[in-house]
């Protein structure tokens, strides 16, 4: 592998460039000044002006840096769970999302759902708060998984009474099986004439999924989301699991979390939503996000409301970072604003070097099937 060129080189040294190529031509080996350096000329060359060179991996580097410092446990509190919603096509998950949206209006909170912004927390009557992921279908839950980003506590996986398990069904039990994360069965439809809520316990049994009612661990709900039939009940029992999950976050420390979306607002710039998973975010903090940063210059909920603080498992939109960082990146709170940059700084670099590297790789290849 090639490191440096040979003005890097020169410049790291602090000599010029015309000294690097008349050591590398003593040495034997010509060069040019944008050329790239392998290890061992570098090495050699470093030596013949009295450097000693130490090769640091700058992408294991940057990870063992961002390695969290793990929370002590008497700080340590009471989290509210975030729940996805999976299932086949046409099953409910939609219908569902927007019956449990336009169902928290009901339950006497100030100000309707105004706007998607891909989550939304509902506060339920006990006063304990459920947050969900409004991302379209599972795509978004795999891109995420796939950046091994593990935003969902609990999957809720809707199926239709009136139909069977299908293929986007077992799929969606996998990802969360995958994920090691907890699944609720919604079974859906049941106002409908051809349900048959009993066929699909069946199904999930030949699945080694056993629900409750059949002497098993998983929680089911027979739903109607079109009527909003035992809705609360669902609910319920995602408060149930959550407890049993044990969920927690420190609430006193900078926040860090994950970006559900982010796209770029002609009148408003960068606008991403995300989810803060452990600390507070503050309006005015310093968030970075892969090779992307910025302070953030305003924080609104799914109420189109602005807040000053979001605590763990709140989705909030916000407005100051300086470009659109990808769902599933995950993002942090710096108090420093030079590391803040260098590392995003650092990012941006490897993804360059990265992306040189592709480019490289696809020429060669394509030379190698032209000739
Ligand atoms: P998604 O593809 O999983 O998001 O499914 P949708 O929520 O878009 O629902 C697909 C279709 O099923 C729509 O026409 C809904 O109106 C209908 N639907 C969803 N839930 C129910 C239900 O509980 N009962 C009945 N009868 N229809 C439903
Ligand atoms: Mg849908």
């Amino acid at each position: 592998t090639e490191f440096i060129s040979v003005s890097e080189l020169a410049n790291l040294m602090d000599v010029s460039f015309a000294e690097v190529i008349s050591k590398c031509m003593g040495l034997g080996i010509m060069v040019s000044i944008n050329q790239r350096l392998d290890a061992e000329v570098i090495e050699l060359v470093a030596s013949e002006f009295g450097f000693d060179v130490e090769f640091i991996d700058m992408e294991k580097q940057l990870e063992m840096e961002e390695e969290e410092d793990v929370d002590n446990e008497e700080d340590l509190q009471f989290r509210s769970p975030i729940v996805t919603i999976m299932g086949h096509v046409d099953h409910g998950k939609t219908s569902l999302l927007d019956y449990i949206r336009n169902a928290s209006v009901v339950a006497g909170e100030a100000g309707g759902i105004t706007q998607h912004i891909g989550a939304y927390q509902v506060k339920l009557p006990g006063g304990k708060d459920i947050t969900f992921l409004d991302t379209p279908g599972h795509e978004a839950f795999t891109a995420m998984r796939a950046r091994g980003a593990k935003v969902t506590d609990i999957a809720v996986i809707v199926i239709a009474a009136d139909d069977a398990i299908m293929p986007q069904t077992r799929e969606a039990i996998s990802h969360a099986q995958a994920a090691g994360v907890p699944m609720i069965f919604a079974i859906n439809k049941i106002d409908k004439d051809g349900a048959n809520p009993q066929k699909i316990y069946e199904q999930l049994a030949q699945m080694n999924l056993l629900v409750e009612a059949w002497g098993g661990k998983f929680q089911s709900q027979e739903i109607s989301a079109k009527q909003g039939l035992n809705i609360d009940l669902l609910l319920e029992k995602i408060l149930l699991e959550a407890e049993i999950l044990d969920l927690k976050a420190n609430p006193n420390r900078e926040a860090s979390g994950t970006i559900i979306e982010a796209t770029l607002d002609k009148g408003r710039g960068y606008v991403a939503t995300i989810l803060v998973q452990n600390g507070t975010l503050r309006a005015g903090d310093l968030v970075v996000s892969g090779q992307h940063f910025g302070r953030v210059k305003a924080m609104m909920n799914e109420r189109n409301k602005r807040v000053n603080e979001a605590p763990p498992s709140t989705p909030v939109l916000i407005l100051g970072l300086n470009g659109a960082p990808q769902a599933g990146e995950t993002f942090k709170v710096y108090a420093d604003e030079a590391e803040a940059k260098d590392i995003a700084n650092r990012r941006a670099q490897i993804l360059r070097e990265q992306g040189m590297r592709a480019k490289k790789h696809i020429t060669l290849d394509e030379i190698g099937r032209r000739l």
